[in-house]
């Protein structure tokens, strides 16, 4: 297939704009979608410019005048009444149309609008009047340098070269049942689409095979899964297990034990673990898995447990040797700041089986790691995740089973839907002794209140998080930013506290070093960007204070309150906003993750839930989970019964689709 920079009328400096915005083929600029329509009023004179171009009906009104100049030229004038006043037409060369110009006719003339002169100069005239009275202009997403115009330009000329070779993901026989238009043309329509009914139209053939692919690439991993009797089969010594168990410091919940129990049985089955372990922030999940590394660990292979930041994999790599400090295994941290020396020794260990567990980041999945006998793999905070990084650590090992925590609660029906592929095991009971964090939704005219807040628990030995949604070089934003926060902080508390900061664009080295301090509270209030949203636990800190919460989704800021309330103080939150009010009350009435999320998914579609940008493979361009759930459900049984078809004649299109599900 050609390539973008083949596209007429893109040039270098047009690919490297396009590129910019992640438009890499020509599949990717014509499925670039507009994010709306303006709707031009084309039939009313009173609403066009001088200059304009327009398109508009009317009846004649008086005899054309036909004018003949030299070398065969000709010209006509007459006028016509339409629904907005009378104006003069004149038009070149057509003079063959005049005896159907009679006076009374019906016609459409499209043209050039001189305001001055009330008169259309017409490059054509179309005999009847409109039938559709409106011109509907795409409007697209776009960057300094690049206009919505280039935009359709470039792409309407993709289309017209190339239209015929962008993949249809749609089989014929559900192209037939539905009636949909084929794909080229779809994309016609919905760059330029002449109604609205027909954009509705396509609209819908194009989520639904947006929908299509997603839910066949589902349903194939899951038969893949299911076909694979490969697992590994181990008997695990329960007595051992058990020993370890009652070991554990608290008496676990029944859901944890639930959970544990299910993986036990996963990790004795034939068939390969493929489970995602889901549970409220602070329900205790970490020690489930913890568990099913040791029961592993008791059949003599390795585990690897790998987390979207350092800050948290070291978390995880100190709580996993306090946790088996009894036991004479040897675990390994593997992150990007690991040193060179220690990078080699570790992978070392790794291939000649001396380490039982290692516990990093990105780190682990890079080329050079190699396993003796890897058996369990987890991923924390799987959504984070990509589907391309989640397969490159499963093929690390011979055959391992796979764990995927989340602290993304998803609505059930929702789940089920989406990772239709996995088994699914739920902790919703908390660990006893836990209190309910007091929520509490505050203006910034009330910031005297809540510093009083800080104040109280400060005297009282506790810390403090402090959320500030962007840092200083954000652009054009009135945001408050954490160093304006940090300068307020330190006017009220710095002389008695530490107060620092910790962002997303720290180095990880000086990330960790901060969030070590505030562990051992040498550091009283932690100021932060949303960096400390996933995982980190510091039970000392006791109250967390979002700024400009307004601008989180309500699951984004159940994660945050997640921060504190983990010891068995009293905690609080926090919000402080201006502006929606409504929403953020949510959060004072209600602290259970699943109904947030409800809450969430009602009110802002799926976007919050999986993190925009991190989830490689949830984002649609044109189908939203929550908005076409209807259609999602018959792409969902479309695409299973056409998996399932071995009649099909189309064992390309099968082919091409099992194909975009590895390219990520
Ligand atoms: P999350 O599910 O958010 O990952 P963690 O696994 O980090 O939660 O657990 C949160 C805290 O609760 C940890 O300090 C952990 O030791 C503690 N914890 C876990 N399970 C229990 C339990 N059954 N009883 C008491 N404390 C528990
Ligand atoms: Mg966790």
């Amino acid at each position: 297939m050609a390539e973008l920079k083949d596209v007429k009328g893109i040039g270098p400096k047009a690919l490297s704009l396009l590129n910019k915005i992640n438009i890499l083929s020509i599949e990717d600029l014509v499925t670039h979608y507009p994010f709306r329509y303006d709707i031009l009023e084309r039939n009313d004179l009173s609403k066009v410019e001088d200059g304009e171009k327009i398109t508009i009906d009317g009846k004649v009104e008086s005899v054309p005048i036909l004018m003949r100049f030299k070398a065969g030229l000709n010209k006509m004038n007459f006028r016509l009444v339409t629904q907005s006043g009378v104006v003069g037409v004149s038009i070149f060369n057509r003079a063959f149309l005049k005896s159907q110009l009679g006076v009374g006719a019906g016609i459409t003339v499209i043209g050039k609008f001189d305001k001055s002169k009330n008169i259309i100069t017409a490059s054509d005239i179309k005999m009847g009047i409109l039938t559709n009275k409106v011109k509907i202009e795409p409007v697209y997403h776009c960057t300094n340098g690049l206009t919505s115009k280039n935009m359709s330009t470039y792409i309407n000329m993709a289309l017209l070269v190339y239209g015929r070779e962008i993949a249809d993901y749609i089989p014929q026989e559900y192209t037939k049942k539905y009636n949909f238009l084929n794909k080229k043309t779809a994309l016609n329509v919905i760059h330029n689409p002449s109604t609205s009914e027909k954009l509705k139209d396509v609209t819908i053939r194009l989520k639904y095979e947006e929908l299509f692919q997603f839910m066949f690439k589902i349903n194939y991993l899951k038969q893949q899964n299911k076909k694979k009797k490969n697992g590994l089969i181990r008997e695990i010594d329960k007595k051992e297990l058990n020993k370890f168990i009652k070991k554990i410091p608290f008496s676990l919940t029944n859901d944890q034990m639930k959970a544990i129990d299910e993986i036990i049985n996963d990790l004795e089955a034939s068939n390969r673990m493929n489970r995602l372990l889901q549970g409220d922030v602070g329900s205790g999940k970490t020690v489930v898995a913890f568990t099913g590394m040791f029961a592993n660990y008791l059949c003599g292979y390795q585990s690897a447990l790998m987390a979207p930041t350092e800050i948290l994999a070291t978390q995880h790599y100190n709580n996993l040797k306090e946790f088996l400090k009894d036991e004479n295994i040897n675990i390994a941290l593997l992150t990007g700041s690991t040193s060179k020396k220690d990078k080699l020794e570790i992978y070392k260990g790794l291939k000649d089986g001396n380490i039982n567990m290692v516990i990093g980041t990105h780190a682990l999945i890079q080329d050079e790691v190699e396993y003796n006998n890897l058996g369990l793999v987890i991923t924390d905070e799987q959504h984070r995740f990509g589907v391309h990084q989640r397969a490159n650590l499963q093929n690390k090992g011979v055959k391992p089973d796979v764990l995927y925590m989340s602290a993304t609660p998803i609505p059930r029906t929702y789940a089920l839907t989406i990772f239709g592929d996995m088994d699914v095991s739920t902790i919703k009971e908390r660990p006893k002794g836990r209190q309910k964090i007091d929520t509490y939704v505050k203006k910034n005219s009330e910031i005297k209140d809540v510093l009083e807040m800080i104040y109280k628990e400060l005297k009282n030995n506790h810390q403090i998080y402090v959320i500030a949604p962007l840092i200083e070089e954000s652009e054009n934003s009135d945001l408050t930013t954490v160093n304006e926060l940090r300068e307020q902080m330190k006017l009220a508390f710095g002389e008695l506290y530490k107060i620092d900061i910790v962002h997303g664009k720290m180095a990880s080295g000086a990330k960790d070093l901060i969030m070590e301090q505030f562990k051992e509270n040498k550091i009283q209030i932690l100021i932060s960007t949303t960096v400390v949203e996933v995982g980190v636990d510091v039970p000392n800190a006791t109250t967390i204070v979002i700024f400009d919460a307004d601008r989180f989704g309500l699951s984004t800021l159940h994660q945050l309150r997640g921060r504190v309330g983990r010891g068995t103080s009293k905690s609080q939150c926090i919000l402080i906003s201006d502006s929606d009010a409504e929403r953020l009350k949510i959060m004072e009435r209600e602290d259970d993750g699943f109904v947030i999320s409800e809450e969430d998914f009602k009110l802002r579609g799926h976007g919050d839930l999986f993190g925009t940008k991190q989830s490689g493979d949830m984002t649609f361009k044109i189908a939203s989970i929550k908005n076409d759930y209807k259609i999602l459900l018959q792409a969902k049984k479309d695409s299973k019964e056409y998996l399932l078809n071995k009649e099909t004649d189309e064992e390309e299109l099968k082919k091409s689709l099992i194909a975009s599900i590895t390219e990520g």
